[in-house]
């Protein structure tokens, strides 16, 4: 195995593990492939740990594993060892008659930099982000069949495509394959998750824990769910009883299998409406007032750069929201964007919220549910904030 030699000086963030080693950093780089994994040392010979290789990026070395012992990495029980530890968390913490849906992988989370794992029933659905992990795809598959799933389907994201030259397809790569179209249980709700044609994997598992918040909030309530994709929150908040849900996502697609959730869950069709039209459009137009609106939009700032056009995209949603609410109504408020922190998130809303010149207390404060675990070393994983309002 190559050597990776981290520069004298330069451990710091590696000693308190951080998972990412920056170009910057490193000494001597070795003469090795895209996606090969290298051991790191520092510059006086200590083993630090194992990594994954991309010359010629920024981040060239992203590492799955801290020890000061050499131990072998290229082996299946590794590998499934890393499984068997995510699967427990799970295990214990989210499965239940209830639940059959989670993310099994989530990571650098999970100290598996390059994957994402998701399951669905007995599918798993998988996000291979570099070369480091599409070279491991015989060992990942091989370690969901000794943790019990058969069923593996590879879901590329281009993006990765482009940066690492991953494979970039749509399909099964088990020996047994399933439906594109999988049925599974959330919180004892319902849903239909289309892994092939679905945003993401298929399903926003991220907000399982948001959406039981609903239910608490939802008994006789005209609602409003924004940006609603399959239904998620419109689902919840029909089974605790809420009178009336207006959904709205541009996309058809969305749409159309949140009728197929109405009724898989035995719901009548007059209690709720869909709008397959884009949420700002629809805010301002509707004549209608509401006693709780979701908002629950896509990542505003996927960069940096894109920071200030989302903190004026969000204020703007958030208003219109402040505007439709009924004395004495909730507002469920959201930011996915990595890029904008907690605190800013928090600021907007506040710079919103005194345009609109009401009273409104904060009741709850989200975040990611805990099969989408935070490596504490690397919070650059926390990406999901939330906001639960109570507005005078
Ligand atoms: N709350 C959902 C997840 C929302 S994901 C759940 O619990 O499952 C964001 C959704 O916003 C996507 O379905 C996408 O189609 C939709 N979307 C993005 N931009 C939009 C816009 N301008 N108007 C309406 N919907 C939009």
């Amino acid at each position: 195995m190559q050597k990776l030699i981290i520069k004298k000086g330069r451990e710091r963030a590696l000693i308190n593990r951080h998972p990412w080693i920056f170009s910057g950093a490193v000494q001597t780089l070795p003469n090795a492939e895209l996606g090969e994994i290298l051991s790191v040392y520092s510059h006086d010979n200590r083993l630090i740990g194992y990594g994954f290789y991309a010359p010629g990026t920024q981040i060239v070395c992203r590492v799955f594993e801290y020890t000061d012992k050499e131990i072998d990495v290229l082996t299946q029980e590794y590998w499934t060892d890393k499984f068997r530890k995510a699967y427990e968390i799970r295990k214990r913490f989210i499965v239940s008659e209830q639940t059959n849906a989670y993310r099994l992988i989530n990571a650098e989370g999970d100290f598996f930099p390059g994957l994402i794992a998701d399951v669905y029933a007995d599918t798993v659905v998988i996000q291979l982000l570099i070369k480091g992990t599409e070279n491991l795809l015989d060992f990942i598959i091989e370690a969901l069949k000794v943790i019990g799933f058969e069923k593996v389907y590879l879901k590329a994201k281009e993006v990765a495509g482009r940066l690492e030259n991953v494979l970039h397809k749509k399909s099964w790569v088990s020996e047994k394959t399933g439906a594109a179209q999988i049925e599974i249980i959330e919180n004892g709700v319902k849903f239909w998750v289309d892994i092939e044609s679905g945003q993401k994997t298929g399903f926003f598992l991220d907000q399982r824990d948001a959406r039981q918040l609903i239910k608490t909030y939802s008994k006789g309530a005209k609602v409003c769910n924004t940006f609603s994709y399959s239904g998620g929150f419109s689902l919840y908040a029909l089974d605790a009883g809420a009178e009336l849900v207006h959904s709205v996502d541009s996309s058809k697609i969305a749409v159309d299998l949140i009728e197929k959730n109405l009724e898989l869950n035995n719901i009548s069709p007059e209690r709720h409406q869909s709008y397959a039209e884009d949420v700002f459009k629809f805010l301002k137009q509707t004549e209608n007032k509401y006693d709780l609106i979701v908002l629950d939009p896509p990542a505003f700032a996927k960069t940096a750069k894109a920071v200030p056009n989302a903190t004026r995209g969000y204020k703007e949603l958030n208003l219109i929201a402040f505007r439709k609410i009924n004395p004495g109504g909730i507002v469920f408020t959201f930011s996915c964007s990595q890029k904008i922190t907690r605190d800013l998130f928090r600021k907007i809303v506040f710079g919103a919220a005194a345009d609109a010149k009401r009273n409104i207390r904060i009741l709850h404060q989200t975040t990611q549910p805990p099969d989408h675990p935070v490596n504490i070393y690397h919070p650059e994983n926390e990406y999901l904030k939330g906001l639960v309002l109570y507005v005078e």
